[in-house]
């Protein structure tokens, strides 16, 4: 990966005849946070959950998708998930949230970036997600054209405090990075 990040800030050297480091490598920062209620299926990550509660929200209620697209968005220094795909459009209604995903991908893309690694935390009383972290990961893989070692996917309780340790909802903090992908 160093070797290939330092390829394309040469490249971006060579175009415009001074060599910027930081223009071919850039950092995003992602936050959601979705009610549970009953009648709702509870989808994290792309991964369907067997729970009796699911997440409350205009699209699908994917915490998950909804920090990582926001992460990758910030990153790219685009509009933000709730700008692209606005809560009053109908056309997002009970949408599966990786075309969103897909959709924030290909914007990065014309902005010249793609995604680079992911690293989250689901914050959730229940349900435990010990067991679904790997499955998570392997979603996020799949979704955004990485291997699964550049996905990291941990949970955490909220220690009973709060809205979050009364288990009445389900967040994720999301850093996603970038790399230029038209540096040559
Ligand atoms: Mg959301």
């Amino acid at each position: 990966m160093y070797r290939l990040a330092r390829r394309f800030a040469r490249a971006e050297a060579t175009r415009n005849g001074r060599f910027i480091v930081a223009a071919s490598f850039r950092v995003g920062i992602g936050y959601d946070i979705h009610r549970l209620a009953e009648d709702r299926r509870l989808i994290l990550g792309g991964v369907t959950i067997d729970y009796p509660l699911g997440l409350v929200g205009h699209s699908d209620g994917d915490v998950v998708l909804h920090a990582v697209t926001d992460a990758l968005l910030g990153a790219a220094g685009l509009p933000d998930i709730g700008d692209l795909f606005p809560d009053t459009d109908q056309a997002y209604k009970d949408i599966d949230s990786s075309k969103l995903l897909a959709d924030a991908i290909a914007k990065v893309a014309e902005a010249g970036f793609a995604p680079n690694n992911i690293d989250l935390v689901v914050h959730a009383e229940k349900p435990k997600l010990s067991e679904h972290k790997q499955a998570i990961a392997a979603s996020l893989a799949a979704l955004t054209g990485l291997n699964i070692s550049e996905v990291s996917v941990k949970a955490k309780t909220n220690e009973g405090l709060g809205p979050l340790g009364h288990a009445d909802g389900i967040a994720c903090t999301a850093s996603v990075s970038i790399i230029r992908s038209n540096g040559d």
